[in-house]
């Protein structure tokens, strides 16, 4: 029998430039809990829990809203997606590439699956009727200036006089 080994700590946000780079910020640090074990499938697995506040940009009025992200783990380290299949569907493969386990690698993507898609304030911080729901017009693209339409009116323009 191997034995169960605990890992219960702290990740500075910059070992995570993934997650860095797809929030606003990432507030403070993310605490991990790991344990590592085999199951009776002689799988080496780890599970966990971790847990992080991050800022996203809200939705609605485009300030920053700071959300707590929780995620429990259950990881099967695999080493190829094959591999993968077999695992039971409680666990989530994590395929590795070396020999050595990447952790950071796998708690990013853990985390970053836990991100919520679109985020809004609790509180209105916009008033509901300055917010118009559902009609969401797409006018950004049709704003820039084409670069062509300038030079056509000033053809138009020089051929007028
Ligand atoms: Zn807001």
């Amino acid at each position: 029998m191997q034995r169960e080994q605990h890992l219960d700590g702290i990740v500075p946000c910059d070992a995570l430039l993934r997650l860095v780079s797809s929030t606003e910020a990432v507030v403070g640090d993310v605490a991990v809990t790991l344990s590592f074990a085999r199951d009776l499938q002689r799988n080496q697995v780890a599970t966990g829990h971790v847990e992080l506040q991050v800022e996203l940009t809200c939705q609605r009025c485009l300030q920053p809203v700071r959300e707590q992200i929780e995620a429990d783990i259950a990881w099967g380290f695999v080493w190829s997606e094959e591999q993968g299949k077999n695992l039971p569907r409680s666990l989530d493969p994590v395929i590795q590439e070396g020999d050595e386990l990447d952790l950071y690698q796998a708690l990013e993507d853990e985390i970053l699956l836990n991100l919520p898609m679109v985020a809004y304030h609790d509180e209105e911080c916009v008033p509901r009727d300055g917010f118009h729901s559902g009609g969401k017009a797409p006018e950004a693209v049709g704003q820039q200036e084409n670069p062509f339409k300038v030079l056509e009116q000033l053809k138009g323009s020089s051929n007028k006089s």
